[in-house]
């Protein structure tokens, strides 16, 4: 379960067991084939620790034609040291992390049909394509994300955090005419495409498309969404701290589960984010 894996994964951050303190100061290996990382110890300690995380499902039928759903999961923690220090580390109670959890993450969740599911007057790959869309614009469980997560792709796209923003998305591949002309205009997040004239939306600038047919999307466009997600749940909070209060940044220490890297999917907020 990724947010128990995540949890403890803070459980020794924040404190060693005294067996790993005496493996060495950084980096040690614990019994699974994990590398932990000790929280280094410097001058200012990073006191407001974030996390985002998540989890994709697919359910498939197993019987023709194979109906395939994929449901997906992200959150964003706020690392609660004292409660955490609390916590049973070696098997934490499930329901203490569930009431730590409600008090202290932001959850994001979406469904999307991948293969042989019909959608009333749409193919597949039209539904997808919506459906990462209004995704992306979740207000959440009693309006806890209010849109945050679409604000934070602005953010980051448009360049907000410079006195000058972008006036135009970087050009990215159409998902109907397939140029690499599709734009939007400052604060826009759907559109036309200047070649093709069809509707064009934010969200098509990931190129999730890429990979799916009419009535085929693949169980990367799942796992390629929750990457998405992720990221741009964890520059939630740096975009909050740096339009609300620059110092509190200082303090803080953000860590995002799965592949470091940027790879193809965020490749549009790889160089935002770099200038960033
Ligand atoms: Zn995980
Ligand atoms: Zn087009």
């Amino acid at each position: 379960h990724c947010s128990c894996h995540i949890l403890r994964i803070y459980i020794y951050l924040s404190e060693p067991p005294p067996a790993l303190k005496r493996i060495s100061p950084f980096q040690f290996s614990y019994t699974s084939n994990v590398e932990w990382q000790q929280l280094p110890k410097g001058k200012n300690e990073l006191k407001i620790i974030f996390s985002s995380d998540g989890a994709p499902k697919i359910i498939e039928n197993p019987q023709p034609p194979y109906k395939a759903i994929s449901f997906i999961k992200t959150a964003l923690l706020k690392v609660d040291q004292y409660a955490i220090s609390k916590l049973d580390r070696e098997n934490p109670n499930p329901f203490a992390i569930r009431d730590l959890m409600k008090n202290s993450a932001l959850f994001h969740s979406t469904a999307f049909p991948l293969r042989h599911v019909v959608i009333p007057g749409k193919t597949v790959y039209q539904a997808v394509r919506e459906i990462i869309y209004e995704s992306i614009k979740d207000v959440g469980f009693n309006n806890a994300l209010d849109g945050a997560l679409m604000d934070t792709l602005k953010w980051i796209a448009f360049e907000k955090w410079n006195s000058k923003p972008k006036d135009f998305l970087e050009p990215f591949g159409c998902p109907h005419c397939h140029e690499n002309a599709a734009t939007l205009p400052f604060e826009k997040e759907k559109g036309q495409c200047s070649k093709c004239n069809r509707e064009i939306f934010i969200t098509d600038m990931f190129g999730l498309h890429l990979n799916m047919d009419e009535d085929f999307a693949p169980n990367q466009v799942a796992s390629d969404y929750m990457t998405v997600a992720e990221t741009l749940m964890i520059f939630t909070p740096i975009r909050y701290f740096w339009e609300n209060n620059k110092q509190v940044l200082k303090n803080c220490l953000l860590v995002k589960d799965g592949p470091l890297s940027l790879r193809a999917t965020l490749a549009k907020l790889a160089a935002p984010i770099r200038r960033f």
